[in-house]
């Protein structure tokens, strides 16, 4: 789970992290209020979106040469330009993908003296199992270059688990920034927070880019992406409400409603299965076929009549799917039950595609029987392998 950049700074500022003052805003009066708020004299409009690269993106409604997503302002005046020509607006951005994001927030903050601009990060890496901070001189530009172009100046610093954060670990950080007296000592403070921050908060990721040393030599984070480990989201109810449901995919949300761990992809055959690893096969074995899966979708152990029937219309919502494959191990739940299931979730969202079901396990033969007998054009398959060449042939007949 995902959150704003305003959120995110609220919330490292709480763990005592350094971050310029500022406030949300909904509306151009809004951001106006906000400045007043705020010393001056010199202010910051942020778009704020769930992807970054926003200062180099474009408007999708103002004119190739109109300014980006982060604006720095002077005035009154220059604050609700700004806003106003921001919100409502289709921010595109080399995170974003072509569709661009619509802006519906801004934060408006303090403008600040830069001297120099530091990449800084926390994350899970899963080459040594540990939580490492990532550290570069080179901050502010898309950290993806500098990786590519010049890795010698990306360093990784490892935090054993069974130490914790180590004063150490603060030097490293700070040698890795090339920072000598008070600003290493600052480093390593930031970099203990932040890493407060992340077990406090059971973080998936925390990226400072950039972490600045401003005019008067003080480490300031001037742009925070902070995402969470959604399963550990029931420990931080605080946290869950942070969630911007506009920034997701609505059939992600309907599916997360009834529990089903659903992810959207490009192709064209909805599959429905029980069990990632299963679910993982399936979309293997698709595209082995010559068809690619149009989502992930794992319904879960307990699958029950209502979850199969959500996910059917899911898959359905969805106008690339041109079939339904159905593969589900019967091991909780008997395949008669199953069988049930999809027999009454296809009579009710009025299934229009090809269906494959595929149904392995405890009360295998009721289950294909009431598959067979329910009247529905539904097409059994014997195996996994069978299972998705027949839906490839399916859908190609269909076409
Ligand atoms: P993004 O990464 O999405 O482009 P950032 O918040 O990193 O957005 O802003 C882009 C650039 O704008 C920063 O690298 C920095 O140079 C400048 N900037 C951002 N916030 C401030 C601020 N509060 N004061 C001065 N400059 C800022
Ligand atoms: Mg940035």
């Amino acid at each position: 789970m995902n959150i704003h950049e305003y959120q995110a700074k609220e919330l490292l500022a709480k763990f005592g992290v350094p971050v310029p003052a500022g406030y949300a805003a909904m509306s151009a009066e809004e951001a106006v209020a906000a400045m007043k708020k705020l010393p001056g004299p010199l202010y910051v409009v942020k778009a704020q979106i769930h992807a970054g690269g926003r200062g180099k993106g474009k408007f999708k409604e103002l004119p190739p040469e109109a300014k980006g997503g982060v604006r720095l302002a002077k005035t009154e005046q220059e604050v609700r330009e700004a806003a106003n020509e921001m919100l409502g607006n289709t921010l595109v951005t080399v995170q974003t993908g072509e569709a661009g994001k619509q802006v519906q927030r801004l934060y408006i903050t303090d403008g600040v003296d830069i001297e120099k601009e530091f990449y800084l990060a926390l994350l899970v890496n899963r080459a040594t199992g540990r939580i490492s901070f990532v550290a570069s001189t080179e901050g502010g530009m898309d950290i993806e270059t500098v990786a590519h172009d010049s890795p010698e100046k990306i360093h990784t610093i490892d935090v054993d688990p069974a130490t914790g954060f180590m004063p150490h670990h603060g030097r490293s950080v700070a040698a890795a920034l090339e920072l000598e007296g008070d600003l290493a000592k600052q480093a390593a403070k930031v970099a203990s927070t932040l890493y407060a921050a992340f077990l406090g908060t059971d973080a998936a990721q925390i990226e400072i880019n950039p972490l600045a040393v401003t005019g008067d030599k003080q480490l300031m984070v001037l742009d925070a992406k902070v995402g969470f480990d959604s399963n550990a989201m029931f420990r931080h109810k605080d946290l869950a409400e942070l969630r911007d449901l506009t920034e997701e995919d609505p059939m992600e949300i309907e599916a997360s409603k009834y529990d089903l761990a659903y992810i959207k992809l490009d192709g064209d055959i909805g599959c429905m299965v029980n069990g990632a690893g299963l679910a993982m096969a399936t979309m293997d074995i698709i595209k082995l076929n010559g068809m690619f899966p149009a989502n992930f979708l794992d319904v879960g152990g307990g699958a029950n009549t209502e979850k199969v029937t959500a996910a059917f219309k899911i898959i359905l919502s969805d106008p690339a799917v041109k079939g339904i494959l159905v593969n589900i191990f019967g091991g909780i739940m008997k395949c008669d039950v199953i069988a049930e299931g999809i027999v009454a979730a296809a009579k009710e969202v009025n299934l229009s595609v090809p269906l494959v079901v595929r149904l392995e396990g405890t009360n295998v033969q009721q289950g294909k029987d009431i598959l067979a007998n329910s009247g529905l054009p539904i097409v059994p398959a014997n195996d996994l392998g069978d299972a998705a060449q027949k839906i490839v042939a399916e859908v190609k007949k269909a076409a």
